[in-house]
């Protein structure tokens, strides 16, 4: 673990050096509370040993801008008191410390406290892991591994809320497979299923890293196409479409005898600012004359009049 020293006094650090590398640990020093920032910020060490008065940035000043800079990390704090001055105990506990050793430092103190503090930092880091696992399950939907609608309604958010006076244009494309219905009842639930995940994997090869793939619900799809005119996004979809209809999934029930898509496009640019529920919709709408005009097309909507491509 790597732990950090904060002691304007020469001889206290050197004692506390040797106890903390004795006890194994990797060690940084600072020769004040300042320096101990600066160092804490870089190196994020497990464990800081704060000496209480320094100039400067002070013991209790510094365990204060640790907790406060924390985020999924956690720092265990230790701090040197003098003997007996149980105040400055309370006060440091109450600034953020975990602990306390009394000066002079006895070196079996420091070393049972530094077990204490990994242990609790590797507690505090699998959790930070668990956590940020669930996040990412959470945002993830387990049959097509697309991102689910709770990160869409996120990213959708962050696209809004950018607050940039121009920003770049972009696109939705909401997809629908057609005659889906008939092929779960032609083929069976589980077939269903399995062709859910091919269209939805083709979705996510046919568009830029930076684009966005979410299911929307059953089957239909939700695309954000960053960065893309309305012609552009068009040339997009149609790729789509057709990569979809060329995974040849048959589909007696189907007049092209295979499963395809329809979408309906929306585009987001200086001359239609749309927020994004307006935009859903727009592509909702765009979607439904896709499918009313034939299916396995994509419909483009202009902002409340629709065009069939
Ligand atoms: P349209 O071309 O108008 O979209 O017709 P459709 O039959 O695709 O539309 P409809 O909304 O009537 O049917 C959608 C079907 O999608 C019904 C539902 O059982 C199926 N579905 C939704 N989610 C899943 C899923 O996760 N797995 C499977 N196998 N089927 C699903
Ligand atoms: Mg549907
Ligand atoms: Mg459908």
């Amino acid at each position: 673990m790597k732990v950090l020293i904060a002691d304007d006094d020469q001889i206290s650090r050197m004692i506390t050096k040797a106890a903390v590398e004795q006890a194994g640990h990797e060690c940084l020093v600072a020769v004040d509370g300042d320096e101990a920032w600066d160092l804490f910020q870089v190196h994020q060490p497990g464990a800081v040993v704060t000496d209480l008065m320094m100039p400067g940035m002070n013991g209790l000043d510094l365990c204060r801008a640790i907790r406060a800079a924390e985020d999924d990390s956690y720092t265990y704090l230790i701090l040197v008191t003098s003997h007996g001055s149980r105040n400055d105990v309370l006060a440091g506990m109450e600034a953020g410390a975990d602990d306390y050793v009394t000066k002079p430092l006895d070196p079996f103190n420091l070393r049972i406290r530094l077990l204490a503090a990994q242990r609790i930092t590797s507690l505090h880091a699998d959790l930070a892991r668990y956590r940020s696992a669930l996040a990412e399950q959470a945002r993830r939907d387990p049959l097509t591994k697309l991102h689910n609608r709770l990160k869409l309604t996120e990213d959708l958010g962050a696209l809004q809320s950018f607050n940039d006076p121009n920003p770049d244009d972009y696109c939705l494309a909401m997809v629908d497979v057609d005659n889906f219905k008939s092929y779960n009842d032609l083929y069976g639930h589980q077939a269903g299923d399995s062709a859910l995940a091919a269209i939805a994997s083709t979705l996510a090869a046919e568009v830029r890293d930076t684009d966005g793939v979410y299911r929307f619900g059953g089957e239909e799809f939700l695309l954000v196409l960053r960065g893309q005119s309305v012609e552009g996004a068009g040339a997009v979809m149609e790729r789509v479409r057709s990569a979809v209809h060329g995974l040849q999934i048959e589909h007696s029930g189907d007049p092209d005898g295979v499963l395809t898509i329809s979408a309906g496009l929306a585009a987001y640019n200086h001359a239609h600012r749309a927020g994004t529920e307006q935009l859903l919709k727009e592509a909702d709408q765009a979607l439904y004359m896709a499918k009313a005009t034939g299916r396995n097309r994509v419909s483009v909507s202009t902002g409340g009049a629709h065009r069939p491509q």
